[in-house]
């Protein structure tokens, strides 16, 4: 097990790619924390499903967009395992419209989710892991969308892009205390949030358009997050990692 008995936090961690991150950190020995939104029903059954197979994974409510919802989680974990070793900020949203038809609450909605979100939940876990530790790993969940346009997404990949910042310079300031900060970058997976997309352009079309012929899988994710989280990445910090089979390449 590459992850044995670390402690992780993993947000939005009760479906989609979240929940396929919360799968393979408990599968490689790592007891999670997970937030969810609102779906309990969601959150208990992930919870059962990690147990069976001989994990640990917890589920606690929290909105990420509520400014004081990160320091109350974090101070959860920190009371119930005195460490927290990997945070995992992949709690967003997607309020598209075009920008002028964007209102000020489909930004706000979008910054405060995916950017402030990300900020709270990093400011939480800095001093434990920057000085009580002196360890840590913190992956944020971007998108191919911060650096490929998408009209309809002006809000998203705002705030997307300045995940990818800020992850670079979280990443400069942290290392030197030996706390990594990496970034990992979806192309189209097949997930809830997609579902709109694939509905709209079609399956078929999109796979004609993505490299390697396939959407991606919540594992696909998930299997770089692993690698960012566990020994083999002990090197590699303020990188923003690509993972869309190519769709990027922008190869015709
Ligand atoms: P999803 O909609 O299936 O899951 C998102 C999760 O975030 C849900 O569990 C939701 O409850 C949670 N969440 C949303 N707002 C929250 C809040 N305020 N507080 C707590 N939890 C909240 O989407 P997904 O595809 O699994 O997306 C996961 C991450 O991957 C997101 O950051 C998304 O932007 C990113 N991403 C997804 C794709 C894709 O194609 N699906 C592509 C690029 C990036």
């Amino acid at each position: 097990m590459l992850l044995k008995d670390q402690i992780a936090l993993v947000t939005g961690g009760s479906r989609g790619i979240g929940r396929g991150i919360v799968l393979a950190l408990a599968r490689e020995g790592a007891k999670v924390t997970f937030v969810y939104h609102s779906n309990a029903d969601a959150a208990n059954a992930l919870a059962q499903e990690v147990a069976a197979a001989g994990g640990t994974a917890k589920g606690v409510q929290a909105d990420v967009a509520d400014p004081a919802a990160a320091q109350t989680v974090v101070d959860g974990v920190l009371a119930e395992h005195g460490r927290l070793d990997i945070l995992v900020n992949n709690a967003g949203v997607i309020r598209d419209k075009l920008f002028l038809k964007m209102e000020a609450d489909d930004w706000n909605a979008v910054i405060n989710t995916n950017l402030t979100g990300t900020f709270a939940f990093c400011k939480a876990v800095a001093q434990q892991m920057a000085f009580k530790q002196r360890s840590g790993r913190i992956v944020n969940v971007s998108s191919i969308a911060a650096e490929h346009v998408n009209k309809g997404q002006a809000n998203y990949a705002a705030s997307k892009g300045a995940v990818n910042s800020f992850t670079r310079v979280l990443a400069a300031e942290l290392a030197a205390r030996n706390v990594l900060v990496n970034a990992v970058a979806p192309g189209f997976i097949a997930t809830d949030m997609s579902q709109a997309v694939r509905n709209l352009a079609g399956e078929d079309n999109l796979k004609k358009i993505i490299p390697v012929r396939r959407l991606g899988t919540p594992d696909d994710i998930a299997n770089v997050v692993l690698f960012l989280c566990g020994p083999a990445a002990a090197y590699v910090t303020g990188q923003v990692i690509t993972v869309d089979g190519g769709l990027s390449l922008g190869a015709v």
